[in-house]
């Protein structure tokens, strides 16, 4: 029998939209113009496309300005850092958002980091990094973000917590790590080297998963009553847990889609609008 309790993301983030959209209404009223969100796609990747259209949609139904640099697929990083430099230096734009990923020839680290910091509402900067490392006010990586939103939402008890993280990337694995440690869980990476994998698992209060491979993650891995962050969007809106079998173990669950992804655009709106407010002095 099925035991899990689901942890949707989708009313939550609904309620995130609303109170993003009276302050990006209160913003335009006070300033005369919009808060401004600049996307920026290197290529023509299919997914990527979606991925900011769909940001670009969401961002006009809550109040906020887009505008769009698309670059070619064989651009250099140089034209990648010109591109996002001008838009750093745009007083009229308060956010800047490089999807994920550029194609090989693209120093991403690089093409990030000319962002400015203020502007980094995807928490992709080493600025941004450092502050979250070390617990500072800063911007946080949207999905990580949504992450703990969720949690807390759920009234997920984190401090003192056993905290299993599989996968350590800049964008998501390695900062919820951080942001569990940095809310006193006892904290476990582990990545494609990691021996013994599931018994690792076995350890999890919390288990969030951020890999990359379909229902990699069984559900006899899990210990009886875990909660299960499902961060994995995988071709045919697969997650990287068994769902089904994940549900006969854990007492919570996201599911995919409907979990972590709606908590992500949710973020990055909230901190385009917080940082509209700070850039005009507002905030
Ligand atoms: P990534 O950069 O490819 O990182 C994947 C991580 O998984 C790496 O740290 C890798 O370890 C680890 N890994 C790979 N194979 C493993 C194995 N066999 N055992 C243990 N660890 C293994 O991917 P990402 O960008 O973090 O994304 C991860 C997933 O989250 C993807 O499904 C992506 O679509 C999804 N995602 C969702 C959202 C959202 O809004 N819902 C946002 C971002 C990403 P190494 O470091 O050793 O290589």
């Amino acid at each position: 029998m099925p035991t899990a309790g689901l942890m949707n993301g989708t009313p939550l983030a609904d309620q995130i939209f609303a109170r993003t959209t009276g302050r990006a209404a209160d913003f335009s009223a006070r300033t005369g113009s919009q808060p401004c969100l600049a996307t920026v796609i290197v290529g023509d990747d299919a997914a990527s496309v979606t991925y900011v259209r769909m940001k670009e949609n969401r961002s006009r139904r809550v109040g906020i300005d887009s505008r769009h640099t698309s670059l070619p697929a064989d651009a250099t990083t140089a034209e990648v850092v010109a591109a996002i430099t001008r838009l750093s230096e745009d007083g009229g734009v308060h956010g800047i958002l490089l999807q994920h990923p550029s194609p090989p020839q693209v120093d991403e680290p690089a093409a990030f980091e000319a962002i400015a910091p203020g502007k980094d509402v995807d928490g992709v900067t080493m600025h941004s990094f450092a502050a979250l490392a070390l617990g500072r006010p800063g911007f946080v990586a949207c999905t990580p973000g949504g992450i703990l939103r969720l949690l807390d939402a759920y009234d997920v008890e984190l401090s003192g917590a056993r905290a299993v993280v599989i996968g350590r990337s800049p964008i998501l694995g390695k900062p919820v790590g951080m942001l569990l440690l940095g809310r006193d869980a006892t904290l476990t990476y582990c990545h494609s080297k990691t021996r013994d994998l599931p018994s690792i698992v076995r350890t999890a209060d919390i288990l969030v998963a951020a890999v990359g491979r379909p229902r990699f993650v069984r559900g006899d891995w899990l210990q009886s009553g875990a909660v299960v962050i499902d961060a994995g969007y995988n071709p045919g809106n697969v997650g990287d847990v068994d769902f089904d079998e994940a549900l006969e173990r854990a007492s919570l669950i996201t599911p995919v889609p409907g979990g972590v992804g709606p908590m992500t655009i949710a973020l990055l709106m909230e901190q385009t609008v917080d940082a509209a407010f700070q850039q005009a002095g507002l905030a």
